[in-house]
């Protein structure tokens, strides 16, 4: 196994930084061409992100409240503990958009992961 295999994965775009970036490109169209460089843009990068939905549509279970990825929250005294998240399913999402404008199969699997999370959690059963 060579290093770049054993190398923790690094993003070359962070999420936190995305907005930062999206409106550099979008000034920078404002100097270069005005409003009509501004749509153009837009129209283009709002492409960008459909196909995006298409290609890459899961995310894992991070932020506020996230598992991190794991889909197992510690117990914080038994601390080799753990319940199954009840945000997501195993530590994987569906990505914010793509269970409204992904593939069919996408959406499908996002309402049925919704739904099965919210039955589970009314019903006490999803530790
Ligand atoms: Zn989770």
């Amino acid at each position: 196994m060579d290093a770049a295999t054993r190398a923790p994965y690094r993003p070359g775009v962070r999420k936190s930084h995305f907005p930062f970036i999206l409106t550099g490109i979008l000034v920078v169209a404002f100097a270069e061409a005005g409003t009509v460089g501004v749509t153009l843009v837009a129209v283009g990068l709002a492409v960008i992100y459909l196909l995006s939905l298409r290609v890459h549509p899961r995310i894992n279970h991070t932020g506020w409240r996230g598992c991190g990825g794991t889909g197992r929250h510690r117990g914080s005294v038994f601390t080799w503990t753990f319940r199954k998240c009840p945000g997501c399913d195993g530590g994987r999402l569906i990505r914010r958009g793509a269970g409204q404008w992904g593939a069919e199969h996408i959406r499908h699997e996002h309402a049925r992961g919704k739904a099965a999370r919210a039955t589970a959690k009314s019903g006490g059963t999803w530790r």
